[in-house]
């Protein structure tokens, strides 16, 4: 079959890391042009600096793939489906609830395509681990998720912005993997958002949660983004039948009781680009509004704190 045409909407980090060379690599898509307002080409292929350059331009490219920050994501991607595009978006996926919202009402009325992506769900390791809760319950769960805001987003003010999340922006993957793998629903009971005095987005959260669960599961999380050891990307469940699973590596690695049982490289993007194609086929949309629902809970309860000042 003769690969879809696709173009790439913000070519930053994540684009150049993941997006182009994935693509590049797919026998389902073909890069045909990139869209960036600072006129980043890839290849000497054609360059737009607006979405509407590239509709007018080149109308027989009907996929867009919007690698932008979430805060412009909302106006891009309603730009795009109006255009008559089929869209895949970069987690997160907006800055509030009812924009995602409204994408996916306008997607299901023009009868486009919308795929939210959350790459940290594509791991085999994720899959063995929501089976397994799912046959033995869940009494207890961690997330600790720490990295280096200074190597994973370098200079990129728009992360301490208003809507910019700050650490909750790798907090996420962890909730999109929790969402997904947690066999009952569980609520943000408390959080602590600690910001740095000259920043508007959280450098440091610690969130309790509760569930409806009569057992009473004890359940937390904590995010941080000054750690300069190395990331830690982990989630340990205690189960109601005694065992200790515990995802490691942003999910490529699963251990029980301390022994690793499964542990794969990083095939995260190439399955989101797998499964979009999939989906075009298929004419189906996939947005999960799980984790965002949930990290929005987090800013609606949280108590703010202030921390020292944060420079690059
Ligand atoms: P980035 O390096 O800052 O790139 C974002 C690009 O979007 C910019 O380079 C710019 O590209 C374009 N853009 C358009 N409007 C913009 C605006 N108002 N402000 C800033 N950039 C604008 O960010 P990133 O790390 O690639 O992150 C992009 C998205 O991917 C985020 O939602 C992030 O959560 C997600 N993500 C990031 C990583 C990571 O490791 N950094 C991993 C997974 C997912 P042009 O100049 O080409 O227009």
């Amino acid at each position: 079959m003769a690969k879809r045409k696709i173009a790439v909407i913000g070519v930053g980090k994540i684009a150049q890391d993941q997006h182009l060379p994935v693509i590049e690599a797919s026998e389902h898509f073909e890069l045909a042009a990139t869209v960036s307002t600072r006129g980043v080409s890839h290849r000497g292929l054609p360059v737009f600096r607006t979405p509407g350059e590239l509709y007018a331009a080149r109308p027989e490219i009907d996929l867009v793939s919007v690698c932008t920050p979430p805060g412009v994501r909302h106006a891009y991607v309603r730009e795009a489906l109006e255009a008559g595009k089929d869209v895949m978006m970069e987690k997160p996926p907006t800055t509030t609830i009812c924009e995602l919202d409204d994408l996916i009402a306008r997607a299901e009325t023009s009868g486009r395509v919308l795929y939210q992506t959350w790459h940290s769900q594509y791991n085999a390791a994720v899959d063995r681990a929501k089976a397994m809760l799912s046959a033995e319950g869940v009494a207890a769960a961690r997330i600790d998720w720490r990295e280096s805001v200074r190597k994973w987003h370098p200079g990129q003010d728009w992360v301490w912005e208003p809507g910019g999340f700050g650490v909750c922006d790798p907090g996420i993957n962890a909730f999109s993997i929790f969402t997904k793998v947690m066999p009952f629903p569980v609520f943000v009971a408390r959080a602590k958002l600690t910001f740095p005095a000259n920043r508007q987005t959280p450098v440091d959260v610690e969130i309790g949660f509760k569930s409806g669960e009569a057992h009473q599961p004890k359940l937390s999380a904590g995010f941080n983004w000054l750690e300069e050891s190395g990331e830690i990307w982990t989630i340990r469940f205690e189960t109601l039948a005694g065992n200790e699973i515990k995802l490691e590596g942003g999910g490529r690695r699963l251990l029980v009781n301390g022994a690793t049982v499964l542990e794969h490289g990083d095939d995260e993007y190439a399955a989101m680009y797998a499964h979009f194609a999939r989906l075009l086929e298929q004419r189906q949309s996939d947005v999960d509004a799980a984790p965002l629902r949930l990290m929005a809970d987090v800013f609606l309860l949280g108590a703010r704190e202030n921390g020292p000042a944060f420079e690059w």
